[in-house]
């Protein structure tokens, strides 16, 4: 686990996390019905290179015993919760698309995923997306020092339940820094223990996965793409956040 110990340390993380908000800024250009998620991957390991970054989540090992992880980004698509591999796959008018992105510049993470509409969407669809986010928000504003991670939890669980969503339990937020995953883990459901401690300097990447049925999942036989388990939507929303005396700060952004 990261607990910053210098404005430099901080400085990194900004710029890594603006690397991958450029790759966002990007994605909102690109996404249209009619583009492919392999075209969207190739775009955003351009801006990556470009920034002298290097993709965090390309050649990672697949934890189920398929392929090294082909892409820059993990490209989800309506049923499709996390991990979805870009391909030939062509976006159509009324999809949302779940867009997942890390990058590692001068050895420090970022991360950070948003869910767009592809043309125009149902109302239901502009909902979930809506309320992914605020339970993003919701989790974010516990990230102060003296609360614990279990707050984090459950102030993401009870937003999304309270407005008729479920959470996803098998795949949770974590810590963020010189490795992409680092302790503690960020379950975005209330668990037993309390969790550790949150403490200023903490790195976390706060990532609610929201679906509109059932919050149980499955892996495809990709072994890579997760869906929920009833086919409804879901989206994803993430951002590396830093605790800071100020309160908490969105790393993943453009200075
Ligand atoms: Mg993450």
């Amino acid at each position: 686990m990261i607990v910053l110990r210098s404005q430099r340390e901080l400085d990194k993380l900004r710029r890594a996390g603006e690397v991958v908000a450029k790759v966002h800024q990007r994605m909102a250009e690109l996404i249209a019905p009619g583009i492919t998620t392999l075209e969207l991957d190739r775009a955003a390991e351009e801006v990556i290179r470009k920034a002298g970054a290097i993709p965090s989540f390309k050649g990672v090992p697949c934890p189920y015993g398929g392929i090294d992880f082909p892409g820059s980004i993990c490209a989800s698509i309506n049923h499709q919760v996390i991990h979805g591999i870009p391909g030939k796959t062509v976006l159509r008018d009324g999809d949302i698309i779940s867009i997942d992105v890390g990058a590692i510049l001068d050895g420090y993470h970022g991360d950070a995923a948003r869910t767009y509409p592809v043309g125009n969407i149902s109302q239901e669809a502009k909902d979930l997306i809506f309320h992914t986010e605020e339970a993003f928000n919701r989790g974010m504003a516990c990230a102060v020092e003296g609360k614990r991670i279990r707050d984090i939890s459950t102030a993401v669980q009870e937003y999304a339940e309270s407005h008729g969503y479920s959470v996803v339990r098998d795949f949770v937020g974590h810590g963020i820094g010189t490795e992409m995953h680092e302790e503690p883990q960020i379950p975005n459901y209330r668990t037993a223990e309390r969790g550790p401690r949150i403490l200023n300097g903490m790195v976390l990447a706060i990532e609610p996965m929201i679906n509109i049925g059932t919050w149980k999942v499955k892996v495809l036989d990709d072994k890579w793409t997760v869906v929920t388990a009833d086919g409804k939507l879901s989206a994803h929303h993430e951002n590396t956040v830093a605790v800071t005396p100020k309160g908490p700060e969105i790393l993943t952004r453009l200075y």
